[in-house]
């Protein structure tokens, strides 16, 4: 599956989407918008899978809002992450 990347242009956050899925719209920690970027997928990053829209994203950083729709991520730092590692 190819990656897409994009760079939030207030607080410098990358995100990667899966190419087929639309682009982002807004960034995930602070709702700044994106510019399309070319950069590899972080080995620290994450997958996420809003509930809401079903769009998928990959960040480093938990996020804070979805980056497709205002699907608010609850902050539990208890999420587990078994299935990749
Ligand atoms: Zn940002
Ligand atoms: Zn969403």
């Amino acid at each position: 599956m190819e990656l897409k990347s994009f760079e939030c242009k207030g607080c410098g956050t990358i995100i990667w989407v899966p190419e087929e899925q639309g682009e982002p719209l807004y960034c995930p920690l602070c709702r700044s918008s994106l510019t399309e970027v070319n950069v590899k997928l972080d080995k620290e990053a994450k997958e996420y899978t809003c509930p809401e829209c079903e769009n998928k994203f990959s960040i480093v950083k938990p996020p804070y809002k979805c980056a497709y729709c205002n699907y608010t991520f609850p902050s539990t730092p208890y999420l587990k992450q078994d299935e990749k590692l």
